[in-house]
């Protein structure tokens, strides 16, 4: 049996060990502030559910096992200064930007990138925490100490969010999942829908940019790639060396989900193409208390991650696919009826999506 350290313990490493059950690869999860220290087989691979860590005994243990796959990627995707330099240097499009250093002020930012700027903390930013809008029009600041601490992108003017997934194994082999529809409102990910027909013709060019990404970087495992859609190209927003939001449909829409992708890989297991079953769509349960009349609902498949209940956190998600959209698109509604006031757009924009 194989066995396979995930550092951190969220819901990511928890849907990484449910999906290594039926191939019987022991994942294991750790809380990197665990009190006891795993212990690590040789034989062992080690990857990671989040982006960066803290040094603690438990992140010190598992840097240190030769089999943690990767391992110089994280820190290079992490930072945000050195993700942008590494899409530049791939010549991979991507919003314009700079890094506010010290000698730069709110002028010199709009001198470069114009009237609208979104700076983003350099690292530990996520579900659009870590971001400050700067706008000419309303004199905005840049915040207190965020000097060094962050860079500033043009404000880009997107016709829509899209994701690409892909997997690449230890032989170089890679496979990508279909362009994923993505609906971010305040920065945070409401809802996804995939396969969508009419953007299926950025598939190549999207596979193009990830798959260069996957060799220069020597990646096993899985990585997604967030872009924005701007007519017929495509412009890429960030990427995240990890199983990802966007890919969570996966594990109803197609005969292997992300988490089994980077199972596999990770495990030394071959990454063949998956077979997409049909139309799928992801709703996030955002905030939202536990509902178990969601459970009542024919075609939904519920994840329910077990944190505590937060405003804007993240805590569950539902998947729906069938090749009847209709029918999707009315168990939807039934959904809509036992989610908050704020989910009406999301739905909406699911249900006009549908293809
Ligand atoms: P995630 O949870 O996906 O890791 P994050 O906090 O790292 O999010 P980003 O993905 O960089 O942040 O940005 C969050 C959202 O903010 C994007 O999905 C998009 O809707 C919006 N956004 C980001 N960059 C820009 C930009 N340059 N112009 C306009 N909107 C942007
Ligand atoms: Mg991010
Ligand atoms: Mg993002």
């Amino acid at each position: 049996m194989s066995k396979i350290w995930v550092l951190g313990d969220g819901q990511l490493g928890a849907m990484l060990r449910h999906a290594g059950m039926p191939l019987d690869v022991e994942v294991c999860p750790i809380d990197i502030n665990a009190d006891v220290l795993p212990e690590l087989s040789p034989e062992d691979k080690v990857t990671a559910e989040r982006e960066q860590w803290p040094s603690t005994p438990v992140t010190q243990a598992l840097e240190q096992h030769p089999n943690f796959l990767n391992r110089l990627v994280f820190p290079k995707l992490a930072d945000r200064v050195t993700q942008k330099q590494l899409l530049d240097d791939l010549d991979l499009s991507t919003a314009p930007w700079m890094v506010v250093s010290d000698g730069v002020d709110e002028a010199s930012i709009h001198q470069q990138l114009g009237d609208n700027v979104l700076l983003k903390r350099r690292s530990g930013g996520y579900d659009g925490r870590g971001q400050h809008w700067l706008r000419s029009c309303n004199n905005d600041k840049i915040p207190a100490d965020w000097h060094n601490h962050a860079i500033a992108e043009q404000a880009i003017n997107f016709d829509e969010e899209v994701s690409l997934i892909g997997a690449r194994d230890i032989k170089g082999n890679v496979v990508f999942f279909p362009i994923t529809l993505n609906l971010n409102t305040d920065g945070i990910l409401m809802a996804t829908v995939a396969p969508v027909d009419r953007i299926a013709h950025l598939q190549a060019e999207a596979e193009r940019m990830l798959g260069k990404l996957l060799e220069s970087l020597d990646y096993v495992g899985v990585l997604a790639m967030e872009a924005f859609r701007l007519g017929d190209s495509l412009m890429i927003n960030e990427l995240a060396p990890r199983v990802h939001n966007t890919g969570h449909w996966t594990q109803a829409g197609s005969s292997i989900s992300q988490f089994e992708y980077h199972v596999r890989a990770v495990a030394g297991y071959p990454t063949i193409p998956a077979q997409i079953k049909a139309p799928s769509v992801m709703i996030n349960l955002i905030g939202t208390p536990w509902d178990e009349r969601w459970l009542a609902i024919e075609g939904a498949e519920v994840y329910w991650y077990g944190k505590d209940h937060r405003p804007g956190r993240k805590l569950g998600h539902i998947n729906f696919c069938s090749s009847d959209t209709a029918q999707i698109s009315s168990q939807l509604d039934q959904l809509k009826d036992l989610l908050p006031e704020q989910y009406q757009p999301a739905i909406q924009w699911v249900q006009t999506n549908l293809t």
